[in-house]
């Protein structure tokens, strides 16, 4: 049986390719890092992740593979093929397991890092009072308090995926996580939310950074 992309699902694949080839230029992937990925519209039982290995300014919207959650496996037109889909590829099935989200973004730009590093003995940067916190899906004020669960990196993706579900289930308003080191993933019920929840994320990243610098 072939795999054949439903025209609905090829759109939104296209829609994301092209974001990617922006995100690599404003320095989301050095050197191939970071993966992107969508909840198939017509296929409920699989989601369409990025190939491992890809340099990310030639991304394509042929450059998704589809992978089933249930086995975590490859579509079995794609299982005879040297074709991979990215290493972190159970992250992106957890979050579309237990959250709402159509598109999933992972970045390993480096304010991510540096922002997980002002909360380095803490499981949660706990963000608030900034007007643009609008810019997340459900926040109608900045007088709330936004958690982002922040992780310890690891190479053990199956564990990690493990460990991200209770902080994902017990959120509110929030559409992203960190990895210490690693980089940051967001999502959103769209490719143009999880775009515009990226863009509030930095935001956040640059003015924490900028505001409150580093004890050494
Ligand atoms: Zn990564």
């Amino acid at each position: 049986m072939s795999y054949i992309t439903s025209a609905q699902d090829y759109e939104e694949m296209k829609k994301l390719a092209s974001l990617v080839r922006v995100m690599n230029s404003l320095g989301h992937n050095p050197a191939t890092s970071g993966n992107y990925s969508l909840r198939s519209k017509t296929s409920p039982e699989i989601a369409l992740v990025s190939e491992s290995g890809i340099d990310k300014s030639q991304f394509t919207e042929d450059n998704f593979l589809p992978l089933y959650y249930a086995t975590r496996k490859m579509h079995e037109s794609f299982s005879g093929s040297q074709r991979k889909s990215s290493d972190e590829t159970d992250i992106h099935l957890t979050i579309y397991q237990i959250t709402k989200a159509n598109c999933v973004l992972h970045s390993h730009m480096l304010d991510s890092l540096l922002f997980s590093d002002l909360f380095s003995n803490e499981d949660f940067a706990t963000i608030k009072d900034l007007e643009l916190l609008k810019g997340f899906k459900g926040v109608k004020t900045h007088e709330l308090e936004i958690k982002i669960p922040i992780f310890d990196n690891t190479q053990d993706i199956a564990k990690l995926a493990e460990q991200i579900k209770p902080a994902l289930l017990a959120q509110t308003n929030n559409y992203g996580l960190l990895l210490r080191g690693h980089g940051v993933y967001v999502w959103g019920d769209s490719v143009e939310e999880a775009k515009r929840h990226l863009e509030v994320f930095e935001y956040i990243f640059k003015y924490y950074l900028l505001s409150h610098p580093k004890k050494k």
